[in-house]
């Protein structure tokens, strides 16, 4: 690895950093260290890197705002690629096209501000434009799928190719992206409509202030655990079992809302992985459901 890393350096990608922890960039603030970490200047950059990491057998991943995953707490032995210099948000008319590592919130905040509806939903929605497509993020009854046109990505031939809504196959908390995962968005049309602004500004308080009474926003945390079974809450069940404030070492079950574990006291990402497990199991012996995990497991064995 570190003669790679300095073969990396030479070739001019963009910002590298080494031994990283994830921590700093998961919204649980849990993970081990990942050995590289590689931010591509450009999607030339990207297609160079990920050749060379091919190339080398190096395993790799593109990491978003980390706002979804859990990494273990074991060394990631790889290359994370970060696409924060894919920012730009540009809006022409009621479009909006936006590179895959720029904030979805802020794109969304930006829609509300020029009176453009269709992306309210996704203003207290903490990923980048990438992951939330890969996710289909979605909340209050919409998702990714009503708003994006048509997406740029990376083929694992290493070709950029554009594909349309339809061909993206979104669905409730997933998409083409994530049942292809060597395919990478490099950006994004968004295509919005001219809304009452003023209406729109108001719902966004409102759902904002809903949020912060409903959710544990002051504490690290990777959003809902699991999705909703079918007409169901699982927080909701979680919540009836009675383990609202089960902890784990420094991960507990939020007492605000079930279907969230908080980070509250420098949690392991063990402690919780432990709790997840926990929860499935006592719900598939008291309901017989099988809860899915919203969440990404990355570098558990
Ligand atoms: C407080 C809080 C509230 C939340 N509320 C919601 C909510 O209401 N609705 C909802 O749906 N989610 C919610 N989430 C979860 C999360 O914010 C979303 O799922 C978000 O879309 C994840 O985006 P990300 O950039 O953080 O992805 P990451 O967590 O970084 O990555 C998730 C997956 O996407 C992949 N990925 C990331 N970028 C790309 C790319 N460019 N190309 C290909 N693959 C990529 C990663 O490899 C990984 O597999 C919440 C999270 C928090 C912390």
């Amino acid at each position: 690895m570190t003669e790679l890393i300095k073969e990396l350096k030479k070739m001019d990608l963009g910002k590298i950093l080494t031994d990283v922890s994830l921590k700093e960039y998961t919204t649980y603030k849990v993970g081990g260290i990942a050995r590289v970490m590689v931010f591509p200047k450009n999607i030339d950059c990207l297609v160079m890197l990920i050749k060379k990491l091919k190339a080398n057998h190096i395993q790799y991943m593109v990491l978003g705002n980390g706002s979804n995953v859990l990494f273990s707490d074991s060394v990631y032995d790889g290359v994370v690629i970060k696409l924060d210099e894919f920012d730009k948000i540009e809006f022409e008319e009621n479009k909006v096209t936006c590179g895959a590592g720029a904030s979805l919130m802020k794109v969304a905040s930006q829609s509300v501000r020029r009176g453009l509806t269709g992306l309210e939903f996704a203003t207290g929605i903490p990923g980048s434009i990438g992951g939330a497509i890969y996710m289909n993020a979605g909340a209050y009854k919409s998702d990714m799928g009503y708003v994006v046109s048509k997406v740029k990505v990376l083929t694992p031939k290493m070709t950029v190719i554009t594909m349309v809504n339809r061909e993206l196959n979104f669905h409730y908390r997933t998409s083409f992206l994530k049942q292809h995962k060597d395919y990478i968005c490099l950006e994004a049309t968004l295509q919005l409509k001219k809304g009452n602004k003023e209406e729109i500004e108001q719902l966004v308080q409102d759902r904002k202030k809903r949020r912060l009474e409903s959710q544990p926003l002051e504490y690290p945390s990777a959003g809902s655990v699991f999705r909703n079974p079918k007409d169901l809450f699982a927080g909701k069940l979680i919540e009836d079992l009675g383990y609202k404030g089960l902890t784990k070492g420094g991960a507990k079950v939020s007492e605000k809302h079930a279907n969230f574990i908080i980070n509250y006291h420098d949690a392991k990402a063990s402690d919780i992985k432990e709790l997840i497990e926990f929860i499935k199991q006592v719900v598939k012996e008291n309901y017989g459901i099988d809860l899915v995990v919203e969440q990404e497991f990355i570098n558990w064995e």
